[in-house]
């Protein structure tokens, strides 16, 4: 798909860079221009699993696509390998233009292939994007920080690599001082994660969001409380990918909403 904009104001896509960029939400209207000119210049297009249809139609009809998917459970591409990957087409004097679901240095090993970029002595640049746990909260009517209820915001990730489901987190430390959670991959530990929070502290009706498959048509919004929001999401069966929000800036969307 062509973009009816004139782009030569912008900088030029080299071969043998490689552009990081973050393709936002999934809604391709939160894609930013600078992630779009370079989908209408690359190359090479490695886009990872919560790249959305709509963000990929902008690339243009002869580039390569390769998928470097990584989704909690499936099989997926080595960090190793991706890396790999964009070094070596890189070298072959290629743009390759590497995109992220949201933003690159959020919550998705972007900077770990920018490492990898840098020591290779690969020229890139970093294209921000829209990351998941802001664009979900405005796409569902939440505001991330309100004046009367939180100073402050945290995001975490419900991930951990080790198998016995224990993190680096300090849950004490989250209850007491951390108005406004914002939770990136919490799904699968949905329950463990609330069984935290109350453990430490934090009260069973404590306003709960999980908004999952956020700015896409299929977006489902629950609104639930900490006790209960493991139980509800699954009679509500939603699933990956979805931001999970606590807070009292949670209720606050029915003020907001417009319908
Ligand atoms: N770099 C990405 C985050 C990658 S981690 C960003 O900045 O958004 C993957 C997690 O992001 C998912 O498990 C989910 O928690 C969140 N996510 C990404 N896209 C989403 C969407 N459209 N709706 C809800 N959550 C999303």
């Amino acid at each position: 798909m062509n973009l009816p904009m004139d782009f030569s104001a912008f900088p030029a896509f080299e071969p043998g860079w490689v552009w990081l960029a973050g393709a936002g939400p999934g809604d391709v209207g939160l894609l930013t221009l600078l992630a779009a000119h370079g989908l209408q210049q690359a190359d090479v297009v490695v886009y990872d699993a919560l790249v959305s249809d709509g963000v990929m139609a902008l690339a243009r009809d002869d580039a390569v696509q390769i998928y470097a998917g990584k989704r909690g459970g499936r099989p997926s591409c080595r960090q190793q390998d991706i890396s790999a990957q964009l070094i070596e087409r890189a070298k072959q004097g290629l743009r390759v233009l590497r995109l992220k679901g949201g933003d690159p240095f959020v919550f998705g090993r972007g900077g770990e292939e920018a490492q990898a970029l840098g020591v290779a002595g690969i020229p890139f640049r970093i294209i921000p994007g829209v990351t998941a746990g802001i664009g979900a909260l405005g796409t569902a009517g939440i505001p991330l920080t309100h004046r009367d209820v939180n100073q402050a915001v945290t995001f975490i990730t419900g991930h951990t690599d080790n198998p016995e489901g224990t993190t680096s987190l300090d849950w004490q430390a989250l209850a007491r001082s951390a108005p406004v959670l914002v939770i990136y991959m919490g799904m699968r530990r949905l329950e463990a994660i609330a069984q935290n929070l109350l453990n430490a502290g934090k009260p069973p009706d404590e306003p709960v969001a999980i908004i999952s498959n956020a700015t896409l048509p299929d977006q489902h919004i629950l609104e639930t409380t900490l006790s209960l929001a493991a139980q509800d999401a699954s009679a509500h069966g939603l699933t990956p990918p979805a931001i999970i929000v606590i807070g009292d800036v949670v209720p606050l969307r029915t003020h907001l909403r417009k319908t």
